[in-house]
C-alpha cells in the first residue's frame, strides 16, 4: 500500500487485522512532511505508521506516543530551538534521535526505518518511498515555508498558492520500494492525502513507471466521505491544485491505469454512491462502501473490501 500518516495508520491497521498473518504487507510511505528540527530528523508519517501499527500511538490526540511527557520540548522551547508550536515530546524524541544517528552513521533512511520498526512485532514492512529528501514547501502569500509549518501552525488557514517538493527532480524510488511495487499481488491507495501525501509519492521520479509496469491490481480507497474530506484539512491541499473534495473529482484527478492514469479501481464511501457511475465512465470498476475506518472491525471491513474490489479487477483483466 501507498500510505500517508493518519488515513495511512487507521487503513494499515484495517488491512492487517483483514489478512491472515501469512500475508506480506509493505507500506510505501510519505515522506515529503519529513524535517530536520532541533537537530534530529522528524517524519511525521512513517512515525504515524510506526506507532499505530506497534500499538504505542496517542490514539485519542491522533499523533505521537502514547503516555507521553514534554520535559525535553520545555527544555528546547526555554532555549529558543525549534518550532514551540510542535512539539517533540520526550518518547517521539527517542525515535528522531535514534533515528537521526543511524543516519549519520551512513545508514539509509529505508535502513534506519526498517531498525526502528524491528523493535515490534508490527506485521508489516515500513518503507519510505525515497531515501532521498522531498520536504513539501507552500507557497503563500505569507513567504514560503515547511509543509508542517503549513499544517500544524496555520492550520491550513493560509491560502497556499502551491505545493513545491524541494529536490524531488533530482529524488529517486527507493530500490526496496520499486521492488515491492514490482512484486505486489496487489496494490492498495491508502484514504490518504491525495495531493501532499499519495501525490508527493507519486511525484518521485521513477514511482509513476514502478506502477505502471506493475503486474499488480492498483485500487485506491477514497480519503473523501459524504464530499468531504474527513479528519483534517486536506480539502485545503485539493483547493490548491483545483480538485473539489468530491469522490468522483479525487478519482480523475488519479485517473483511469487503462488510459494512461493509476487506477484500476475506486472504493468510494457509501455516502457518495450517486457517484459510482461517474467513476465508472471514468473507465475504473467502482464500489460503494462504508469507508469509516473506525479501529477494529469496520476498518477491516473497509480493508477487505478494497482487497475485494482488486479480484473483481483481476477477474475482469484481459488474460496475460
Ligand atoms: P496525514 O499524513 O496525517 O495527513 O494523513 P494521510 O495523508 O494518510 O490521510 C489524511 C486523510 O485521511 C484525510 O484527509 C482524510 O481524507 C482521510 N481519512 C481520515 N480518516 C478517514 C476515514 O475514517 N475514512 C476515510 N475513507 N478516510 C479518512
Ligand atoms: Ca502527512
Amino acid at each position: 500500500m501507498l500510505a500517508g500518516g493518519v488515513g495511512g495508520a487507521r487503513f494499515a491497521l484495517g488491512l492487517r487485522d483483514a489478512t491472515a498473518a501469512a500475508d506480506d504487507i509493505r507500506i510505501v510511505a510519505n515522506v515529503g512532511d519529513d524535517v530536520w528540527l532541533a537537530g534530529v530528523k522528524v517524519c511525521p508519517d512513517l512515525d504515524s505508521l510506526l506507532y499505530a501499527l506497534a500499538g504505542v500511538g496517542d490514539t485519542e490526540r491522533g499523533w505521537g506516543r502514547a503516555g507521553e511527557s514534554e520535559r525535553v520540548a520545555a527544555e528546547l522551547t526555554a532555549y529558543g530551538v525549534g518550532w514551540p508550536w510542535f512539539t517533540l515530546g520526550d518518547l517521539d524524541l527517542g525515535t528522531h534521535l535514534a533515528r537521526s544517528a543511524m543516519l549519520r552513521d551512513g545508514a539509509t533512511l529505508t535502513e534506519a526505518t526498517a531498525r526502528l520498526a524491528a523493535r515490534w512485532p508490527i506485521g508489516a514492512t515500513l518503507l519510505p518511498a525515497t531515501d532521498d529528501e522531498v520536504p513539501t514547501h507552500v507557497v503563500t502569500d505569507e513567504g514560503t515555508m515547511h509543509f508542517e509549518e503549513w499544517w500544524v501552525r496555520t492550520r491550513a488557514q493560509v491560502p497556499a498558492r502551491r505545493f513545491v517538493q524541494h529536490g524531488l527532480e533530482r529524488s529517486r524510488i527507493s530500490p526496496a520500494a520499486r521492488a515491492v511495487i514490482a512484486d505486489a499481488d496487489v496494490i492498495l491507495l491508502a484514504p490518504s492525502n491525495p495531493v501532499v501525501s499519495i501525490g508527493t509519492i507519486l511525484g518521485i521520479p521513477g514511482v509513476r513507471d514502478a506502477l505502471e509496469t506493475a503486474t499488480a491490481p492498483i485500487v485506491g480507497v477514497s480519503p473523501i466521505i459524504g464530499g468531504r474530506a474527513v479528519r483534517g484539512m486536506a480539502a485545503a491541499c485539493l483547493d490548491t491544485i483545483g480538485v473539489e473534495a468530491d469522490a468522483a473529482a479525487v478519482a480523475a484527478h488519479y485517473g483511469a491505469r487503462s488510459r494512461g492514469g493509476l487506477l484500476d479501481g475506486w472504493l468510494l464511501a457509501e455516502e457518495d454512491a450517486g457517484s459510482l457511475e461517474r467513476v465508472e465512465a471514468l473507465g475504473i470498476r467502482a464500489a460503494a462502501r462504508p469507508l469509516w475506518l473506525t479501529a477494529g472491525e469496520p476498518a477491516a471491513q473497509v480493508a477487505r473490501d478494497a482487497l475485494e474490489l482488486s479480484a473483481a479487477v483481476r477477474a475482469s483483466a484481459p488474460a496475460g
